[in-house]
């Protein structure tokens, strides 16, 4: 086994949204339930997540945005203008109780795990991965941006950081936190824009800035991309970007809207694809001097329960090395069976931990615009300069 570290960064008795929201579903508890419904994790394994502190939301965040959502959790609801300045209190960015203390632990937990990877750990924290969040108002269901915390905690380490964003939506928030710093990279891999959230952006042309040094890698995946092609495209740009950024870390954004059955996500992937992007990513990031990669993972978006909390585990058990059995154990079942979502029709199907009637896509040719796609991907500013 590896020297793994799984974050969770949830409280049980705090569940955020309410019925109508696409985030109105178990997630990271479920995962962590069936987590430990395979044994798959050890106590010393396991770090509560601690609610950021206000200096840390500050190295990205606005003070007024901050104190917008302290003062939103304190007096229990939004004020006048909230709306319009942090876009809060939408249908997109609901008010809840805890506001605050909610989105300001899952940030905690990615400052926690980029600790835990300079510490010479690998680290997962699934409630983490809010991607779209903006230094001055919340986006996109997101209100703190996490993985940009994680990253400028690592970058605090004097790393050079690669982020990898595999959510089904554009890692907006990310790319522009860091469109001007040279010394970190990111690759976002999503339903092109033109047809999907955040409806702007994106594009392959989107290069990032000549300030930045061109360390913005940006792959618009056509409506129904499916194994294989997600996996040409991958390929086209992963090793190049490795190789000539030559970072100290990785971030990973595992967000799992990308398979199949995602009520939300326009893409064909399976489960099985998913894992092994996943295993790529761990078997080729820098690493420490005893061969624990340094790899910090995040969770994302993941509509899907059910889906969620198998890729979830599959991928625990590909950071912490372990290999677990096809099969759901019963206790395992009994997990994914008790939660409380109203589209389980698929639940008869998930007897095992990889396959679904979902993964078993017919393999299909490869569509001419990601072949051009991924010729094109090879002749971005940055692997040509
Ligand atoms: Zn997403």
């Amino acid at each position: 086994m590896r020297k793994a570290t799984l974050i969770n960064a949830v409280t049980r008795r705090q569940r955020p949204y309410r019925n109508n929201h696409p985030l109105a579903i178990p997630r990271t508890a479920l995962a962590i339930d069936l987590i430990r419904a395979y044994d798959a994790l050890n106590d010393d394994e396991l770090l509560a997540g601690r609610v950021a502190e206000i200096e840390e939301l500050a190295w990205f965040h606005s003070g007024d945005y901050i104190a917008a959502m302290q003062a939103a959790e304190a007096n229990g609801r939004l004020r006048d203008g909230d709306r319009e300045r942090y876009q809060l209190g939408t249908v997109e960015n609901p008010y809840f109780d805890h506001l605050f203390t909610i989105p300001a632990r899952a940030t905690g937990g990615s400052i926690q795990a980029a600790e835990e990877v300079i510490a010479g750990r690998i680290a997962f924290n699934p409630a983490g991965g809010m991607h779209h969040a903006r230094a001055d108002c919340a986006q996109g269901f997101c209100y703190f941006n996490d993985p940009v915390l994680g990253i400028l905690r690592l970058r605090q380490a004097g790393w050079r950081v690669l982020y990898v964003d595999i959510d089904a939506h554009h890692g907006d928030g990310v790319e522009e936190a860091f469109l001007d710093d040279p010394e970190v990279l990111t690759l976002s891999l999503h339903m092109d824009t033109a047809y999907a959230y955040p409806f702007r952006g994106g594009k392959l042309t989107d290069c990032g800035s000549e300030a930045g040094g061109r360390t913005t890698l940006n792959i618009p995946l056509p409506q129904g991309t499916h194994d294989a092609e997600y996996r040409l495209l991958f390929d086209a740009v992963w090793q190049p970007a490795l190789e000539k950024f030559r970072p100290d870390a990785v971030v990973l954004q595992a967000g799992t809207d990308m398979l199949a059955a995602d009520p939300l996500g326009k893409l064909a992937i399976s489960t099985e694809c998913f894992l092994d992007i996943a295993g790529k990513i761990i078997e080729t990031s820098p690493r420490h001097a005893d061969g624990t990669p340094r790899l910090l993972v995040t969770g994302g978006g993941g509509y899907h329960p059910l889906l969620l909390a198998r890729a979830w585990t599959g991928l625990w058990a590909l950071l912490s090395g372990r290999a677990l059995p096809e099969a759901i154990p019963a206790a395992g079942a009994d997990v994914l069976r008790g939660a409380r979502w109203d589209l389980d029709e698929d639940a008869p199907y998930f007897s095992g931990l990889f396959t679904s009637r979902f993964d078993h896509l017919e393999t299909k040719k490869i569509n001419q615009q990601i072949q051009i796609l991924a010729l094109d991907s090879r002749n971005h500013p940055y692997f040509l300069t």
